[in-house]
C-alpha cells in the first residue's frame, strides 16, 4: 500500500475504509466487521469513522474488526460539532474511545464547524494529545477561510488534516484549498471518492471509458484520480468484500496524462473560487 506522510512525518495508508451506515442494521454487522478486516489485509489500514455513524454504532463495528490487531489500524474519529467546546471534546473523545474498545484515537477531526469558536476546539484537541488519548488531530468541511483561522489558533499549525468530499463531480477543492494544504502539509482526507450513492459517478462514460482501456472497473479509476496528489488519502466505505478487493488494487492503477485529460473533458476541473461542496 502506498503511503501518506502526516505532518509529523507519520506516514498512513493512501486508500483507508469509511464506516458510514456501518452498524445501522443488526443483521449486517458480521459482514460489515468481515468487510473491514479483509480491507486491513489487504493494507487499507486507515479506518474512518465518527460517533456520528449510527449513534456510536460504526465505531463499536470498527471495535470488532480491529480486535486483537490494534496496533496494525490507524483509527480516525470524528467530534460532532455541537460537542466541540472545550469540556465537549474530552467528554465525547472518552465515549468514543469506549465504543471502540482502545486507548487512544490516531486521528480525531472535528466533523464540521458549528458553534463553538475553532480556537476551544483546537485547545481541547492539543490537550487530548498531551494526555495520549489521540495521536493527531484535524478538521472536516473546513474551506480556506477556517482553515486559516484554524492554523491562527494556539497549537493550530498541528493540524494533521482535512477531510472533505473530492471526487470527479466534486472538484472545488483543487482551486484553492488542495493547494492550500499541500503547500502546509495538511493531508487531505478525500470523502466520497466514489460519489456517496455511486449510481451516478460510476456510469461517467469519461470513468468507464479509461477503466476499459486500463481492463479495470470505473471505481477504480475514480479512486485512482483522487490520489494523483500525494497528500490525498481516500477513503472509499465497501460493506461488499468484492468492492473492499477492488479498492484496494486501485492502488495499482496509473492514470495517464491522455486518461486524466478524457476525465477532465467531462468533469472540468474548477476555473474559479466555488463554496466547499459538502454532503
Ligand atoms: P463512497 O465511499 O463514495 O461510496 C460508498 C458506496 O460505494 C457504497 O454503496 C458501497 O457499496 C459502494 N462501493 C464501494 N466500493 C465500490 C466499488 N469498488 N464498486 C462499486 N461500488 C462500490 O461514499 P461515502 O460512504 O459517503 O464516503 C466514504 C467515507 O467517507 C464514509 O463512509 C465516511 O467514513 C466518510 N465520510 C465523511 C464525511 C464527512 O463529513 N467528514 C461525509 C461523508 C463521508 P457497499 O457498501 O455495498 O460495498
Amino acid at each position: 500500500m502506498r503511503t501518506v506522510r502526516l505532518p509529523s512525518g507519520e506516514q498512513v495508508a493512501a486508500i483507508g475504509q469509511g464506516t458510514w451506515y456501518m452498524g445501522d442494521r443488526k443483521s449486517e454487522a458480521t459482514g460489515e466487521v468481515a468487510a473491514l478486516q479483509l480491507g486491513i489485509d489487504l493494507g487499507m489500514t486507515l479506518i474512518d469513522t465518527a460517533e456520528m455513524y449510527a449513534d456510536g454504532g460504526a465505531e463499536r463495528i470498527v471495535a470488532q474488526a480491529v480486535s486483537g490487531r490494534r496496533d496494525e489500524v490507524f483509527i480516525v474519529s470524528k467530534v460532532y460539532p455541537r460537542n466541540a467546546s472545550r469540556s465537549g471534546v474530552p467528554a465525547a473523545c472518552e465515549r468514543s474511545l469506549k465504543r471502540l474498545n482502545t486507548d487512544r484515537i490516531d486521528l480525531y477531526l472535528l466533523h464540521w464547524r458549528g458553534g463553538h469558536p475553532l480556537a476551544e476546539t483546537v485547545a481541547a484537541f492539543e490537550a487530548l494529545r498531551q494526555a495520549g488519548k489521540i495521536r493527531h488531530w484535524g478538521v472536516s468541511n473546513l474551506d480556506v477561510s477556517d482553515m486559516e483561522e484554524v492554523s491562527r489558533a494556539p497549537g493550530g499549525a498541528n493540524c494533521a488534516a482535512n477531510q472533505v468530499l473530492y471526487h470527479p463531480n466534486s472538484r472545488g477543492i483543487e482551486y484553492d484549498l488542495l493547494p492550500w494544504c499541500e503547500k502546509r502539509g495538511v493531508a487531505v482526507m478525500a470523502y466520497s471518492p466514489l460519489g456517496h450513492t455511486t449510481s451516478r459517478l460510476l456510469h461517467s462514460p469519461a470513468l468507464v471509458a479509461v477503466a476499459k482501456r486500463h481492463g479495470v472497473t470505473a471505481a477504480q479509476v475514480a479512486l485512482a484520480w483522487g490520489l494523483r496528489f500525494s497528500h490525498v488519502i481516500s477513503i472509499p466505505k465497501a460493506s461488499d468484500a468484492g468492492h473492499v478487493r477492488e479498492n484496494a488494487a486501485a492502488i495499482d492503477v496509473v492514470l495517464t496524462a491522455e486518461d486524466l485529460a478524457e476525465i477532465d473533458a467531462a468533469h472540468p476541473p474548477p476555473g474559479r473560487k466555488r463554496a466547499l461542496d459538502l454532503l
